[in-house]
């Protein structure tokens, strides 16, 4: 392997690995010859980069390919399950989550645990959701996985180095997430962290290991607690300034509305979040144990409860409005309802297209869609996990070749 492509140059190397990889991961499996024609690459430079992979384990042998016809019957290669893991943990409003993913959107070890982080310490909060992180890092030693990295998802701000500058639904200010979540690893492993929005990784999640590559540009709107929002573009993420774009919950939709703990008044999530549809509806449920109030809520309006109608119909009214600046701005082919919005969109939908029709004139030219986001509550920390990988995919060399028969992990350099 120490010669492979002893011509070209690390980065050229790098860049052609990833290559390969991306077109087993995307279309595979699939014949060397394939990997060709996808790549562009000359058939003896995808024989290396294969042979480079496998060592790797990234790639792995799947069979033989069809015979059509003349010709020799190639060998299919795909993406290796459980070779390589990324961990996506989570902190939320209402629940603390860990997802161990790997490259064939696999779903290695996943656990949450239901918990009111809202009246909690920052510190204690951390300490639990770090307890999870290692009971993923633990099985996956056991497995013999390696990791890749490690994303954390939290309900804010939170700018590119990984420190979580504002999370109003929490209370928590100028946390430095990445270097507690480190700390409280142990990471001795040199594991790689970073941490993103929550609703910014249930977007890609959706894009990585969902349907969202069939959806072109499209807005994955993530209803709890808060409202927040993912805007993909291109297939890539929109991060605007500072990683902070996407916070749809605070446009204003009500001058004069309730005060937000934004420090705004009037925002979208205070009259369209869980509790504020749960208020309305006269429903005594706890936002927080949000699956229960969920049921009580669709009960309700399923059994023809006129205050849970009109209040589903409300905030329905609100995300439209909302959605009308949405597609008037960037005119994204689909709009996707995520968390609670999901089980509650055969009541929200009718309102959200009653507002886009009198609102959005940009939609009279063009048919945005409306889906329901497949991957629900689970669609933040899978994001992270997926994340976590992506480091793999753009470059596969920061796994080492595998030349030991022990556990040797990702290179965090
Ligand atoms: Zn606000």
């Amino acid at each position: 392997v120490a010669s492979l492509d002893s011509t070209a140059s690390p980065d050229v190397r790098r860049q052609n690995l990833s290559l390969a990889l991306a077109a087993a991961l995307w279309h595979g499996p699939l014949s060397q010859a394939s990997i060709a024609t996808l790549t562009g690459l000359a058939p003896n430079t995808v024989s290396r980069l294969v042979t480079d992979l496998k060592a790797r384990n990234l790639l792995t042998e799947l069979g033989q390919e069809a015979r059509d016809g003349v010709g020799r019957r190639g060998t299919l290669v795909g993406v290796a399950g459980q070779s390589v893991g990324g961990l996506g943990l989570e902190v939320s409003t209402d629940r603390l989550a860990v997802s161990l993913v790997d490259l064939t959107g696999g779903i290695a070890f996943e656990r949450q645990r239901r918990v009111n982080n809202r009246s909690r310490s920052v510190s204690r909060t951390l300490d639990d959701l770090a307890r999870l992180g290692r009971q993923a890092l633990d099985w996956a030693e056991a497995a013999g996985m390696r990791l890749a990295g490690v994303t954390v998802a939290a309900p804010g701000l939170v700018d590119e180095p990984g420190h979580l500058v504002f999370a109003p639904n929490l209370g928590w200010a100028d946390v430095h997430l990445v270097a507690e979540i480190s700390e409280r690893l142990g990471n001795d492993r040199g594991l790689s962290i970073q941490a993103d929005n929550e609703a910014n990784l249930a977007a890609v999640a959706e894009y990585w290991h969902g349907p969202g590559r069939d959806w072109g540009d499209y807005v994955l709107v993530s209803g709890e607690v808060g409202v927040g929002a993912g805007i993909v573009i291109d297939g890539r993420l929109f991060r605007a300034n500072c990683g902070f774009g996407g916070e749809f919950g605070h446009l204003p939709v009500v001058p004069d509305g309730p005060p937000c703990p934004c420090g705004s008044r009037g925002c979208l999530e205070r009259v369209s979040g869980l509790p504020a549809i749960l208020a309305a509806a006269g429903l005594d449920a706890d936002p927080g144990q949000r699956d229960a109030a969920i049921k009580l809520l669709t009960a309700a309006a399923g059994s023809g409860d006129a205050a849970a109608i009109a209040a589903l119909d409300q905030a329905g009214r609100w995300l439209g409005t909302a959605l009308s600046s949405i597609i008037n701005l960037l005119a994204p082919q689909t709009i996707t309802l995520g968390g609670v919005f999901g089980p509650l969109a055969d009541w929200l939908a009718p309102a959200i297209w009653s507002e886009i029709e009198e609102r959005a004139f940009v939609a009279r030219f063009y048919r945005p869609q409306l889906v329901v986001s497949e991957l629900g509550a689970v669609g933040a920390v899978r994001g992270a996990g997926w994340t976590s990988l992506r480091r793999v995919c753009e470059d596969p060399t920061l796994v080492p070749v595998d030349r030991s028969t022990g556990l040797s992990r990702a290179s965090s350099a």
